[in-house]
């Protein structure tokens, strides 16, 4: 949520950026500067690392909400067993590594000048840039989108934050014996196991709260995406009756008079209707020119994350154009930010990146309020096929769910957010 520009944000621009800016290039006791467009798992790993693995590099990071929210654990807000305060952390802690923060908009990128343009004004020299945006929506895929997000009856809560409010409250709201149906978009998608997760937190919530409920999952995809078999025995098991999941079932349209899902064959009516769209690379990638697969994803050089559409220009995160069996995770951009930091830090102080970077994914979903599963891959470079490919035998998923998985999860979480922005 962006808010009013103050004092405190002008004395900020002007102490870091726009000071700097008038200067027109990196001060003279400084090596080169780094421009992060986006503060999520992405940018804010790629920031931080790059100050401590170097700390004669400036980095100035220009991000629009003034707090980090997380997308990890904000299902159990809807669930219950968790609130928006866990999952709001402070970039003070980027700040003491010495990054400069501005809360503003990137709204374009020059990349022959090296400019990065803010929506307040004043632009951005860099050296080296950094573009970790998320994801935008295809909302024009799905007909009726537009016009029912106007009433707000149709959320789809896949960024935390405004919407993840509106979603509980809808949820709270429901009339006990209501239809929560959840469109699931087809993949590549943001976290390939969160419908799933949130399907069982607002199971969990109606179970306790209103017992004749029921969750409809519409899946695009054929089949639940990730964890399956331990996704369908969780929801056997805890919630005997109380989600059903339809395959092939991708949402076309909404309405909110007739408060239905329009689908390729029929319209399925329901009293929320939470609809997460296609997505694509957020739309600074777009302005940028870094797009390069289907209209939507970002290709990367895996070794340094640099841009395979414009030199000088790294990519982070969701936005990228996935490697194989590669999911769309915080953990993956807090990954990719490090093959990042490392890559630019070498470049910078003409040095050879590192040839053959391997990463590691690890994606925990809540079952229930203290139940856990996971899923975990390695990736390393395959020079025959210039991508990151999965390390045979090195992974899986759980063997069953459990409380003890339930702690690994909020360890993960923990740690994660400390990693990345502590
Ligand atoms: C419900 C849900 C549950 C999830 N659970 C997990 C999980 O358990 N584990 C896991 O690993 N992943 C999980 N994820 C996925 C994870 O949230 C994303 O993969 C991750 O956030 C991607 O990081 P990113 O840096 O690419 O993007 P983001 O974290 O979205 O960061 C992008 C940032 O860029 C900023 N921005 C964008 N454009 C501009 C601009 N032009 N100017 C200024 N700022 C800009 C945005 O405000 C945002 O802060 C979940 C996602 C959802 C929706």
């Amino acid at each position: 949520m962006r808010r009013n520009f103050d004092r405190r944000d002008f004395l900020r621009l002007t102490g870091a950026a726009a000071a700097l800016a008038a200067a027109g290039c990196a001060t003279t006791s400084q090596k080169a500067r780094v421009v992060v467009i986006g503060g999520g798992f992405g940018g804010a790993t790629a920031a931080k690392y790059i100050r401590l693995w170097d700390p004669a590099i400036e980095v100035v990071m220009v991000e629009r909400a003034d707090i980090f929210t997380s997308c990890p654990i904000s299902n159990l807000v809807l669930g219950g067993s968790k609130t928006m305060e866990d999952l709001r952390h402070s970039y003070d802690g980027l700040r003491r590594h010495g990054v400069q923060v501005v809360n503003d908009e990137a709204t374009a990128v020059d990349a022959e000048k090296k400019v990065v343009k803010l929506e307040r004004g004043g632009d951005l020299k860099y050296d080296r840039l950094i573009v970790s945006p998320g994801i935008d929506f295809m909302f024009n895929e799905i007909a009726g989108y537009d016009a029912a997000m106007q009433t707000s009856r149709v959320v789809h809560a896949w960024k935390a934050g405004a919407q993840t409010i509106a979603l509980q409250k809808q949820l709270a709201a429901m009339t006990d014996g209501g239809v929560f149906v959840l469109s699931v978009p087809l993949a590549p998608y943001r976290c390939p196991p969160g419908p799933y997760e949130r399907a069982c937190q607002v199971a969990s919530f109606l179970k306790k709260n209103k017992p004749r409920s029921k969750v409809l999952i519409l899946d695009a995809n054929p089949d639940v995406t990730s964890k399956g078999p331990l996704f369908k025995k969780a929801w056997a098991d805890l919630y005997p009756g109380m989600i059903e999941f339809r395959g092939n079932a991708k949402a076309i349209g909404v309405d909110v008079k007739t408060s239905t899902v329009k689908l390729e064959v029929e319209d399925v009516r329901g009293d929320v209707l939470n609809v997460i769209p296609p997505h694509r690379a957020g739309d600074i990638a777009v302005k940028a020119g870094l797009i390069t697969a289907n209209n939507r994803w970002c290709g990367v050089d895996w070794r340094t994350m640099e841009s395979t559409a414009v030199k000088g220009i790294h990519v982070l995160g969701d936005a990228t154009l996935s490697a194989p069996l590669m999911p769309k995770s915080g953990s993956m951009a807090n990954q990719h930010a490090k093959i990042c930091a490392a890559a630019v830090v070498a470049l910078v102080n003409g040095q050879a990146p590192n040839p053959e970077p391997k990463i590691a994914n690890t994606c925990y979903s809540y079952v229930s309020a203290d139940e856990a599963i996971h899923v975990a891959s390695v990736h390393t470079w395959d020079d025959k096929d210039r991508t990151l490919k999965t390390v045979p035998g090195a992974g899986g998923v759980s063997s069953a769910r459990s409380t003890l998985e339930g702690g690994y999860a909020w360890a993960w979480a923990v740690n994660v957010w400390q990693d990345s922005l502590g």
